[in-house]
């Protein structure tokens, strides 16, 4: 079968290789789509933290079960399902409490342990997501689109606040998704009003703000001058988390799911002030992917619209390297493989 290896930054290799058997515990699936997303794109580039090389990646995956370990959850070969990526050790003090998406030794498909870019591959059955009546193309977008889920979960986002999205990106533009699903007033900001555009267009946010034009006062006048009770990051930018506090309303909260490298800072008298609330947002928990297909299985979020870029997994690596340039417009970049 077919792997693609990321041998070092900048350099994927397309191996043959010896089809896998199926490991106990596991299902063995024949991958279908992989979307591409920014740890992918990161870890190309070298720029992800806490990444080693060489590595398989590809964690935002749909595929057919070939082969199954039991009976265990009812799954069935020759089923379409995505899977959770991210493995727990089910012992550590975060799972104990409930928390696998924040295991202390999770193991990442495509970022910890080798991925799915390749024909086949083996998955622990318990991380099986049942996926009947739900395309691919759908499937492969469950994990991002559970990213959002569950930052709007954790948020506690309730109906009719006023909740502000930084960064419409594909994560940004799922916790915009989840927060109207919530109930909320979503206010989406960005830089690029293309983007802004979208998110109102595709995903009916009921404002935008352009962040390099006057966002607070155009939050003062959205809100009549209460600002947000809420706002999730979605930008992984250290300006804009910086500025968050400036759009925030006393009492509320601040939820991060983007990530970049810089220790941050908040004036502390005005992080006081507001007894804020400050948290991040990691992975996803299985009561969020089951809330993503739910979701999408009833319409209320569609994430065709989402697919930007599309490749065949033969061509992908030259593909791949077109979608770095942030010129392309990529917003999400979905592989065919096995189809
Ligand atoms: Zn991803
Ligand atoms: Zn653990």
């Amino acid at each position: 079968m077919k792997q693609l290896v990321c041998n070092e930054p900048g350099q994927f290799e397309m191996k043959q290789v010896s089809q896998p058997e199926r490991k106990e515990g596991n299902a063995l699936l024949k991958i279908k789509r992989i979307g591409i997303c920014g740890t992918d794109l990161h870890a190309f580039e070298g720029t992800q933290p806490f990444f080693s090389y060489p590595r398989v990646l590809g964690h935002e995956l749909s595929g057919e079960i070939v082969e199954l370990d039991s009976a265990e959850g009812n799954f069935k070969v020759g089923e379409q399902v995505t899977f959770i990526p991210y493995y727990p050790c089910k012992e550590c003090i975060a799972c104990r409490n409930g928390k696998p998406n924040c295991c202390t030794n999770i193991q990442g498909a495509g970022v910890h342990i080798d991925g799915g870019m390749v024909d086949y591959l083996n998955v622990p059955q318990y991380a099986l997501i049942h996926g009947q009546g739900m395309s691919y193309d759908e499937l492969a977008m469950v994990e991002p689109m559970a990213i959002g889920a569950h930052a709007v979960r954790i948020t506690e986002v309730k109906k009719d606040e006023f909740v502000l999205v930084t960064g419409a990106g594909p994560i940004g533009l799922g916790v915009m998704a989840f927060a109207k699903i919530a109930g909320a007033k979503v206010i989406a900001m960005d830089v690029q009003d293309n983007r802004l555009e979208f998110a109102k267009e595709q995903f009916g946010v009921d404002y935008v703000v352009n962040a390099l034009n006057n966002p607070i006062e155009t939050i003062k006048e959205i809100t009549g001058g209460e600002m947000v009770t809420a706002i999730i990051d979605a930008t992984g930018n250290k300006r804009a988390i910086e500025a968050s506090l400036d759009y925030l309303a006393h009492g509320g909260r601040i939820t991060m799911v983007g990530l970049q490298l810089e220790p941050f800072s908040f004036a502390h008298p005005e992080f006081h002030k507001r007894e804020t609330t400050l948290r991040s947002s990691r992975n996803a928990t299985r009561d969020d992917f089951d809330h993503v297909v739910d979701c999408m299985k009833s319409g209320k979020v569609n994430v065709n619209s989402l697919i930007s870029h599309r490749a065949k997994f033969e061509n992908m690596i030259e593909d791949f390297k077109t979608w770095l340039d942030p010129k392309t417009g990529v917003v999400k970049a979905i592989v065919s493989i096995n189809d």
